[in-house]
């Protein structure tokens, strides 16, 4: 059953169940009403009667007489009934209930007058009588009562009456519920149907179809997740995309490559031994490149998979920092480069050596490549002063008191290059993602890069605690900061 059909279904069970409730109710609060009108009008009407009867009474007047006497009084508005304070009935003429027993209850109503007694007695299943009575002097030493009598309308023919206005008001009612809830039920059902629709079609693989996300409700705010799940979905999808176009055109240049200077060995176009020589080496750097890039491939998939092992060693970094710059020394001098490092004393940190050099000689590596001839790279590493517990008494009691605020090692690497476009800054550290200087550089240099370095960096160091950034300005250089949490 759809959800449509259920909401209206629901809808009309609840108005039925209503109606059929007020029906009843006011069955009951007529029925009660009608009692009210028909005891008052009986005890309007019994009022004088008991006058009569009292004096009647008081002149030894048999009940059985007085009786005849008071109905001619009375006419037809009721039957006397002459009956003792104890119920018993002295005198009827209507109901047959001459020395049986009927109760007096005494009205209690507010607005009634002291002194009026009603009761109902069942002659049989659907008749009932009802009555109001008044004390009416003495007989035989007796208290006695005259209660005037009517036949109660069974309650099912008030009903009767009534009912087939409450069925028309009823059906009316339910008609116009029944129209609310189908259009209720439609503006419910509706941006359901097209949630549903939205990610049917996400199945089919239409990422960027995305749903009208309205209002702040618990629909509104489902369409508004369903839409950043699907934008997340296509992002994950383009970057698959993207992943295995990158990957394919990274492993076909250097195979191009490979295949061209083999040939070359091959069918004896490189005939001299120099020139073999010297197919021979691209050869090599090729497949040292393809290596790399696999390399880097598998660290970056072992990363993803959580299966990376990475080290919780303590790390010295005042002895290690400048061997690891100290590696890219010979590159530096290669190309003219000066290359500088300034360090502050420096905190132990928990971690793994190997991965943090590669880190950092990645850094040194990129500042050196993409800087200009002969420029200056300076790698820079301090750490967060911590708070000095000799400040102040209060300072060092609250040291006591809290935990010690996590201490920061900053490493930075600085170069005099050209610079990096804003554009670029928020990609940098995208996978496979390289600047145009790069692209255009890669070729033309031996040992290009994969365009990896970065995004296997920024892993390494989250994987460490802390954050690597990027500043740059165009012309001046670029300034990669890596954030190290030092050992607790
Ligand atoms: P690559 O192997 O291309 O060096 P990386 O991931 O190490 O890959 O770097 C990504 C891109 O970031 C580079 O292609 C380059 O465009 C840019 N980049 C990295 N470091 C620098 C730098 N110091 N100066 C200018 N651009 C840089």
């Amino acid at each position: 059953m759809s959800l449509r059909t259920r909401l209206i279904l629901t809808h009309v069970f609840i108005i039925f169940l209503t109606l059929a409730i007020l029906a009843v109710s006011l069955a009951i609060i007529l029925r009660d009403y009608q009692r009210q009108v028909q005891l008052s009008r009986l005890g309007d009407a019994v009022v004088p009667l008991a006058f009569q009867a009292r004096a009647m009474f008081l002149n030894d007047v048999p009940p059985r007489e007085a009786l005849t006497r008071l109905q001619q009084q009375a006419g037809n508005i009721g039957s006397v009934i002459i009956v003792t304070d104890k119920g018993l009935v002295l005198a009827d003429a209507a109901y047959g209930l001459t020395n049986r027993t009927i109760t007096l209850t005494p009205i209690v109503r507010t607005e009634a007058p002291r002194g009026f007694f009603w009761g109902t007695h069942t002659l049989r299943p659907g008749r009932v009588v009802l009555y109001a009575a008044i004390a009416a002097g003495q007989i035989g030493g007796q208290n006695v009562y005259v209660a005037l009598a009517n036949v109660e309308r069974p309650f099912f023919e008030t009903l009767d009456e009534i009912g087939w206005s409450l069925v028309v008001a009823g059906g009316i009612t339910l008609l116009v519920s029944l129209l609310v809830a189908l259009v209720l039920a439609r503006s419910i059902a509706r941006p359901i149907t097209r949630l549903t629709q939205a990610t049917e079609a996400i199945a089919r693989g239409q990422y960027d179809h995305r749903v009208a996300a309205r209002g702040r409700d618990e629909i509104g705010r489902l369409a508004t997740s369903f839409n950043t799940m699907a934008a997340q979905v296509q992002s994950a999808r383009q970057m698959e995309k993207d992943f295995v176009a990158n990957v394919s055109h990274e492993l076909k240049t250097p195979l191009t490559s490979i295949q061209g200077f083999a040939q070359a060995i091959l069918d004896g176009t490189a005939q001299d031994l120099d020139s073999a020589r010297r197919a021979a080496h691209t050869i090599f750097e090729e497949a040292a490149r393809m290596a790399r890039l696999a390399g880097d491939l598998l660290t970056l998939a072992r990363f993803e998979s959580g299966q990376l092992p990475m080290a919780r060693d303590p790390v010295d970094l005042n002895e290690l920092l400048p061997r690891w710059v100290e590696r890219c020394r010979a590159r530096a001098n290669a190309t003219g480069e000066t290359l500088t490092t300034v360090l502050d004393p420096l905190p132990e940190i928990i971690g793994d050596a190997g991965r943090l050099e590669q880190v950092v000689t990645n850094l040194v590596d990129n500042a050196l490549k993409y800087n200009r001839p002969g420029g200056a790279v300076t790698v820079t590493a301090k750490s967060s002063a911590r708070l000095s517990a000799t400040k102040s008494s209060i300072l060092a009691w609250r040291r006591v008191v809290d935990p010690p605020p996590p201490q920061w090692i900053t490493i930075s690497v600085a170069d005099t290059g050209e610079g990096i476009p804003p554009e670029d800054l928020p990609r940098l550290f995208e996978r496979f993602y390289r600047g145009d200087k790069a692209r255009v550089s890669f070729d033309s240099r031996s040992g290009g890069g994969t365009g990896l370095g970065l995004a296997i960096a920024k892993e390494i160091v989250t994987a460490h605690g802390g954050a690597i950034t990027v500043e740059s300005e165009l012309g001046r250089g670029s300034t990669f900061t890596v954030r190290l949490p030092a050992r607790a």
